[in-house]
């Protein structure tokens, strides 16, 4: 047995479910998940020593891979100057400074320590700023776990939400109204019926939580025109797709400009960090200027502000974004061509330097489509990938994430990897 099946049950004592966060328990695709102990650009080695190339990356923020000598470098310069104040420091002003230059619909940004932070504030923000309760979702999109967010799509435009969690007051899920994801004849339908009672829309500009899932022509768009008719805010939850996709994350990528973004993962390189931001008009209704309450002991810790300003640095160097893309390009199209060769139905996403697998010869647009795929392929996928010294995301509903550090050999062996796991998938 090895050694992570060892610490798995060690950890199921005292842990509920032998983990911190769920997805992390390989509940999607069964048997033990692997305990990691080091991990170094774009590898990560297990309890046991084995090695994996990494196409998780701490599920987004490792953009420049693990263990980056000049993130630890930063990171260890400050550590000796103490972990924690509780009072401002100038590095605070620095990285606002800097997410404000890449983010140009954002004026002013405030930090927290993580993405459930950051999206759970940008709401509280947007009613606090509009005097409105009502939010939209998109089923699909996951937006961290504060309680309005945790809401399962209802069927139909007007559908009210019901908590898809218990401990989700019903009270408060019925202020969150689900849409469907790229339908903005929908979203239109229901603006025209109560639009004027709606605080915000959030969306993930490229739908990273039931797979990877761009937006059509027209959708974010349309997100825009109706936020503006109705005097709505329009919240981007770039978490994921921020310094992901683009240097100027999806809004950049996209030309849409949204009222508030909500960032985190690659802004904190690595460490728990989060951020929200946007104009200065709806940021200004914050405290201690304005009225809308939002605190944190530890935000903007010096430390992790460190890291994620060293982190924006190097992925702002000229072809940083052509590089990673290019990188994402060759993967998929590698797997494309070895899922082909097997006969194993199945396509791909890509938004920069996140991509999507789908075990499905159509090309996916909708959370309906995502779910429909083939579960059983998926599972052994990953699997085989697994045992080969791959590791993917244990859930057939994550974006998968690649590194800078991810070069053309580790590419080449993740490809070689595959075709022998669509091989014994087709049996
Ligand atoms: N929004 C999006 C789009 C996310 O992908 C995530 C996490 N995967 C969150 C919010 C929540 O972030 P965190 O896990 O840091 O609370």
């Amino acid at each position: 047995m090895s050694r992570s099946h060892d610490l798995f049950e060690a950890a199921q004592r005292h842990i509920p479910g032998g983990v911190n966060s769920p997805v992390r328990a390989f509940r999607g695709v069964g048997g033990d998940p692997v305990f990691f102990e080091s991990a170094s650009g774009p590898f990560a080695f297990d309890a046991d020593g084995k090695r994996y190339i990494d196409y998780v990356g701490s599920w987004g923020p490792m953009i420049l891979g693990h263990a980056h000598p000049e993130v630890l470098t930063a990171v260890r310069e400050r550590l000796d100057k103490g972990l924690s104040f509780g009072a401002p420091t100038e590095l605070e002003t620095v990285i606002a400074d800097k997410v404000c230059d890449l983010l140009p619909s954002v004026d002013m940004v405030r930090m927290v320590s993580s993405g459930t932070e950051a999206t759970m504030s940008a709401l509280r923000l947007a009613r606090g700023y509009t005097g409105r309760d009502k939010i939209v979702k998109f089923e699909g999109c996951y937006h961290g776990h504060a309680d309005s967010l945790l809401v399962k799509a209802g069927s139909g435009a007007l559908t009210f939400g019901e908590p898809n969690s218990p401990g989700v007051p019903a009270a408060l899920a019925e202020l969150t109204i689900t849409l469907r994801y790229n339908d903005i004849k929908q979203v239109r339908e229901t603006f025209a019926q109560i639009g004027s009672e709606i605080a915000c829309i959030i969306v993930e500009p490229v739908a990273g939580n039931m797979n990877c899932i761009p937006p059509v022509p027209g959708f974010l768009e349309g997100l825009r025109e109706v936020c503006d008719q109705y005097g709505s805010v329009l919240i981007f939850d770039e978490v994921m797709t921020g310094f992901r996709v683009a240097l100027g994350c999806a809004q950049g990528k996209f030309g849409i400009t949204p009222d508030l973004t909500a960032l985190g993962k690659v802004i904190g390189g690595g460490m728990p960090v989060g951020a929200f931001g946007g104009k200065k008009e709806i940021m200004s209704h914050l405290s201690p200027i304005g009225p809308v309450y939002q605190a944190g002991t530890l935000s903007g810790n010096p430390i992790a502000m460190a890291a994620g300003l060293k982190t924006l640095e190097l992925i702002s160097e000229p072809g940083f974004y052509d590089r990673l893309t290019a990188k994402v390009e060759t993967l998929l199209k590698g797997l494309q061509e070895r899922a082909d060769a097997a006969g194993v139905p199945f396509s791909t996403n890509q938004a920069g330097g996140m991509f999507g697998l789908f075990f499905t010869a159509d090309k996916v647009t909708n959370y309906e489509q995502a779910t429909q795929c083939n579960q059983e392929h998926f599972k052994a996928f990953f699997h085989g990938m697994l045992e080969r010294g791959v590791y993917l995301a244990p859930s057939a509903f994550e974006a998968g994430f690649v590194s800078i550090m991810h070069e053309d050999a580790h590419i080449q062996e993740t490809l070689d990897a595959a075709a022998e796991t669509f091989k014994a998938i087709a049996g």
